[in-house]
């Protein structure tokens, strides 16, 4: 079935406002007054995708940063949607295994969030069952970003 990915991830953004707030972070989305982009996926779990990229962003992102989310049109009617942070960034040797359940970057001491480990196993799964796939480029001590695409509608 199809839906609007524009109104999804306003969705997500007030649901998530409040979390950003507290730590001074900024939500912006590059389609806040387009209007829809009707892309096909099970919106509920979609929903899960975003929450899950996003609340991370939160975690692991600075005091008065921003995350921006974009969505953007590719060719053979795909879109991507983009979760970029200024936070604390992955550093090269983690990333080939951040999808793995319970994996968590660990710098003894200096990482207070919790977690269990499997937001990002969950979203990769969910991605993948669209038949669809899910991209991450880091830099340590600069940022994230993490993306997925979709398939459009029509
Ligand atoms: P959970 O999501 O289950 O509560 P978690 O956030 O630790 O726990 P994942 O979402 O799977 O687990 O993320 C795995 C690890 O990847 C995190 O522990 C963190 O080290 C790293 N990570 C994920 N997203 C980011 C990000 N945006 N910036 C920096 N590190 C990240
Ligand atoms: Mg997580």
């Amino acid at each position: 079935t199809d839906f609007d990915i524009v109104k999804l991830i306003k969705n997500v953004f007030d649901l998530l406002e409040m979390k950003a707030s507290k730590k001074h972070i900024v939500l912006t989305f590059d389609k806040e007054y387009a209007s829809q982009v009707l892309v096909y996926g099970d919106e509920e779990r979609l929903q899960q995708v975003l929450t899950n990229l996003i609340v991370n962003a939160i975690k692991y992102g600075k005091k008065d940063g921003t995350i921006e989310v974009s969505v953007e049109h590719l060719i053979k009617n795909k879109v991507i949607v983009r979760v970029t942070d200024n936070g604390e960034g992955i550093e090269k040797e983690h990333i080939p295994r951040l999808f793995e359940r319970f994996y968590r970057v660990d710098k003894s001491g200096s990482r207070k969030e919790g977690g269990s480990g499997l937001g990002l196993a969950i979203v990769k799964h969910i991605v993948e069952a669209h038949n669809e796939k899910i991209y991450v480029e880091s830099q340590f001590g600069i940022g994230s970003e993490f993306s997925f695409t979709l398939e459009k509608a029509k």
